[in-house]
Parts: C-alpha cells; sequence; structure tokens
C-alpha cells in the first residue's frame, strides 16, 4: 500500500467525503487529552449529540463517548436497524472511548470509580483497535473515530486495519512494522517469536495489579440530566457541600 504522501483529500467536508464512498478516520482524545495536558478544569465539555430520531433530517447518524468501541459499535447497529426500518438513509459515525466497559451501568465510564484519572489500566491496546475498526467497517459504519483515552497510536491502529480498503497506510506508519514484524530484530528470541499477528491477535494482557478487581462497582446514584444534583457549579465546592456529598455517597453505596 503507498503511504500517505500518495494520498489527496480532495473534499474536505465530511458529508462529501462519506458521499463519496471514503472512510473517514476520526483522530479522537479530545477531552481528556486536553484535561491531561492542563486545559480543562470544569464545565467547558465538548457539547456530545447522538441522534437519536432520524425522522429529524439527520444525515450522519452515530454516537459518542461514554463506552468502549464494540458497545458503540452495537449501539450504532441498532441506530442503524432503527433508521432502515424507517425507510430512512444516513451516514454512520461512531466514536467511542478508548477503555474498557464491560462493567459500566447505563450511563457509561462517567459512573466508574476510576473515572477520570485512574482509567489507564481499562486502555485498549493497539490489538483491539484492530478489531474495534474491522467490527465498525463491517457494521457499515464509515465514520470511524475515538473519543476520551485515544492516543495517536490508537488511531494509526484504526487506520492500518482499515488500509486495504482505504487504499493507503496512515501517517508514522513507515517508523514500524504491521503486527509487530520489527520485533524480527530483537535480541531476544523469544521476543522474536512475536513477530506475528497471530500472538498478538491472541493474546490475553494482564493487568499486573494482583489486588485489583478485574471489574468495578460503578456509582449508581440514579440522577440524571436535570437533577439538582447535577448542576454545573459556578464556584468550587463548598465545605457543607461537600459534606452533603460525602453523605449521600455513603448512602447510595449501603443501599447498593
Ligand atoms: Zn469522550
Amino acid at each position: 500500500l503507498p503511504p500517505l504522501d500518495g494520498y489527496k483529500c480532495l473534499n474536505t467536508g465530511i458529508l462529501e467525503r462519506l458521499n463519496a464512498g471514503e472512510i473517514v478516520i476520526g483522530d479522537g482524545g479530545f477531552v481528556l487529552a486536553l484535561e491531561k495536558r492542563g486545559y480543562v478544569k470544569a464545565g467547558p465539555w465538548t457539547p456530545e449529540a447522538t441522534v437519536t430520531h432520524p425522522e429529524a433530517g439527520a444525515q450522519i447518524v452515530g454516537v459518542n463517548c461514554h463506552f468502549d468501541p464494540l458497545t458503540c459499535v452495537k449501539a450504532v447497529k441498532m441506530m442503524k436497524e432503527g433508521v432502515e426500518k424507517a425507510g430512512l438513509k444516513a451516514h454512520y459515525m461512531v466514536q467511542p472511548l478508548a477503555y474498557h466497559t464491560p462493567d459500566c451501568n447505563c450511563q457509561g465510564f462517567i459512573d466508574l470509580p476510576e473515572f477520570p484519572f485512574a482509567l489507564e489500566p481499562r486502555i485498549l491496546t493497539r490489538w483491539d483497535m484492530h478489531q474495534y475498526a474491522r467490527e465498525a467497517y463491517n457494521a457499515g459504519i464509515h465514520y470511524i473515530g475515538g473519543c476520551c483515552g485515544y492516543e495517536p497510536y490508537h488511531i494509526r491502529a484504526v487506520s492500518e486495519e482499515l488500509a486495504p480498503e482505504r487504499g493507503f497506510l496512515p501517517a508514522a506508519s513507515e517508523k514500524h512494522g504491521l503486527w509487530g514484524a520489527g520485533l524480527e530484530m530483537h535480541t531476544k528470541p523469544w521476543v522474536r517469536a512475536r513477530s506475528r499477528r497471530e500472538y498478538w491477535e491472541n493474546i490475553r494482557p494482564a493487568s499486573g495489579r494482583p489486588k485489583c478487581p478485574s471489574l468495578s462497582t460503578p456509582e449508581s446514584w440514579g440522577v440524571t440530566k436535570g437533577h439538582s444534583d447535577l448542576l454545573q457549579h459556578k464556584e468550587a465546592t463548598s465545605t457543607q457541600e461537600m459534606k452533603h456529598v460525602l453523605e449521600k455517597q455513603k448512602k447510595v453505596k449501603t443501599s447498593a
């Protein structure tokens, strides 16, 4: 496959690109990446929109954030079924987390005890990303991206998985060999033996944290948008308010 240099993006608009049959890869990682870099304190979270009513005329339908890739692909598949059942047509988009969230409740990763600053053990490997890209493509999704947790190597893995369909390899692909091919040069023979797709496709990575559970219990406050507990604060939480929050949390935990 040719490297990225051989590729020219003639259409700049997202709809033009999707209408032309292009598979678009989103670059992801926005909110948490900015937060990690110290740009986001509280409040100005990127507005998120999930289009659930195709009859409203949406040309692109999909989900963004809060759940892991395979959960999001599953959700978009259901939306696609709904759109098609209504006799409508749309493009499909998915921008999931780069974290595994099999233990989430319906509100997604914000209810996990690790949110937002201890999520790293849940991060997807590049090989998980290959699987995600393939599943999304097979589901008929042509805008395949990422939200919180995505790093450049994740997006590169998504692009590499879909290189045969897109006709070119992504930027920075030349820095490594596909499926660990560069390990052929490794000094240790047992590592050299890992320079193949089959090895990485079947790996079940250990977390290396013997005292940690593999799944967490999400918080379940049972409140959602519009509830007085969810108001955006203009000032930092006062000591009195924090006391109230901690008491409430204790109650939620004991009733769970
Ligand atoms: Zn996000």
